[in-house]
Formats: C-alpha cells, structure tokens, sequence
C-alpha cells in the first residue's frame, strides 16, 4: 500500500497490515507489477532489463533409493536435466514415511517444451533418461510424483549485469528491495538469500531507529540504548 510516495502497509489475503518499511523479496517481475503505478516508467524499465531463467522440478517418491549419492551434477548435454539429486541420502527416508525422494532439476527459458509439457508428460519424458543413467531403475518404483515450475526462479547475469542491479533503496519511500537480482557476483542460494535479507533488514531497522531517534530528540524525550 502506497499513499503520496510512501509505503503504508502490506494488503494482504488477511486483511492490510499497516507498516512504516515494507521488504519485497519476490524476484523483480513480481515485484514491479504492484510498483508501476507508483514509481516513474523509466525505473520500471531499468528493472525489465533483467531477465530470468524459468525452473522445471521433478519430485519422485521411490519405494527404493535409486544410489548411493546425494547430489549428482550432470553435464552430458544428452541428460535434460542439470542433476540428479537424491533427498534422502542426506535426510532420512523415514522423515517422509519410508519413500525415497530424488528430484531432477533444470533451468530453462519460458519457451522451452520441456516447461510447457503437462504433468504427465514431464513424467514421461523423464523416465527414459533416469533409466539410461540407473539401468535397474524401473518405473514400477514410483510411488508418486510432483512437478513444481517456478517462472522466476534464476536472473541471468549478462553481460555489464552490475550496472542493472537494482539499489535496495525504491523511488517509493519506505520500500526496498532484497531479491536474488541483487546477489553478484556469487549466483543465487539460499545462503546468500538469507545475507542479503539479513544486510537489508539492518539498513531498514537503522533508518526507523534514525527516525525514531529524530522524533524523541524533537520532542525533548530520552532514548534508552
Ligand atoms: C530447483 C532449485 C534448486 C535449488 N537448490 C538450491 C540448493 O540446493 N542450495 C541453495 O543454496 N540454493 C538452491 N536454490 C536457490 C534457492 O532456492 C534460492 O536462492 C533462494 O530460495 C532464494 O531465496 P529468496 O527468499 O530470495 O526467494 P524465494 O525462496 O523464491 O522466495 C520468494 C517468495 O516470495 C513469494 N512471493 C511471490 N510472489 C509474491 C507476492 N506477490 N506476494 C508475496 N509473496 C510472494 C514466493 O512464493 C516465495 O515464497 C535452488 C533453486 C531452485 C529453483
């Protein structure tokens, strides 16, 4: 919630939450949908120009494990998926009922076949692939499986990418920015998600702490460390 260039709140499926700072973490195409309206078309533009890879994930539950590894990279360009990483060689398979838990990853653009492919479909597709790679593998061993696609899911740094990061500062007053976008040179995890949300986190409550200290000074109250 914007009013006269500064935030007031968070509208959310509960009802608006008042908030003197808001952080928006979603990746930037989210993010400057609900900002447009608010901010000049010339900063709207400088955050299109970072584009971003699409995510296809396969999730199976096996009744068996399919090897002794954890995470498998892959780099035969024959394979379609960046790694095979089996879950429950780090976690246990009884945390999820006794199902072994694999998932095959891969980053693509939008317009690829493999991310526009039905449920099913990435199902089948993928089994030949996991059969190739583990022969004993049968489809039989599948208990379940889930695909998750995330359209935002990698920024792509091109070339000159430091000039299009944005500042966590937004032309909106009290509204900044701490998204993947802005994690260079080091590429997206969720360890640096956490840095940076910590970083911004720190600025922000400096600014209300600066603020607050401004509003005690002016009205002759004492601030207590
Ligand atoms: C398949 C895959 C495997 C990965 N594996 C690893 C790994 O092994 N190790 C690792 O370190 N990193 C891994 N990553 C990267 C890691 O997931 C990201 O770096 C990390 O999640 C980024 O955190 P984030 O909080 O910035 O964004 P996200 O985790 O994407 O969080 C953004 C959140 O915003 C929410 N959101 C979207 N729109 C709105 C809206 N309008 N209003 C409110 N909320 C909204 C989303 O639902 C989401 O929960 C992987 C990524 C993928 C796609």
């Amino acid at each position: 919630m914007v009013e006269d260039g500064r935030v007031t709140g968070v509208e959310t499926s509960k009802g608006a939450l008042p908030a003197d700072a808001v952080i928006a973490t979603p990746a930037l195409p989210i993010s400057w949908s609900w900002l447009e309206p608010h901010v000049s078309t010339n900063y709207v533009a400088q955050l299109r120009k970072v584009e971003y890879l699409a995510n296809v994930c396969l999730v199976l539950e096996l009744d068996r494990s399919l090897s002794e590894t954890y995470w498998l990279n892959v780099n035969d360009p024959g394979f379609p998926f960046v790694g095979v990483i089996e879950h429950t060689n780090f976690e246990p398979a009884e945390t999820y009922g006794g199902r072994h838990i694999v998932y095959l990853s891969k980053y693509l653009p939008e317009s690829a076949e493999l991310y526009q492919m039905g449920n099913n479909e990435v199902l089948e597709y993928c089994i030949p692939y996991l059969q190739r790679m583990f022969p004993e593998f049968n489809r039989s061993w599948i208990q379940g499986s889930h695909v998750w696609r995330a359209r935002y899911s990698q920024p792509i740094v091109a070339r000159h990418y430091s000039g299009l990061i944005p500042a966590m500062e937004t032309p909106v007053e009290g509204l900044y920015l701490a998204t993947m976008a802005q994690i260079y040179p080091r590429t997206g995890g969720t360890n640096y998600a956490i840095r940076e949300g910590r970083r911004v986190a720190q600025a922000v409550a400096a600014v209300l702490d600066g603020r607050e200290q401004i509003a005690q000074t002016a009205h002759g109250g004492a601030r207590n460390a």
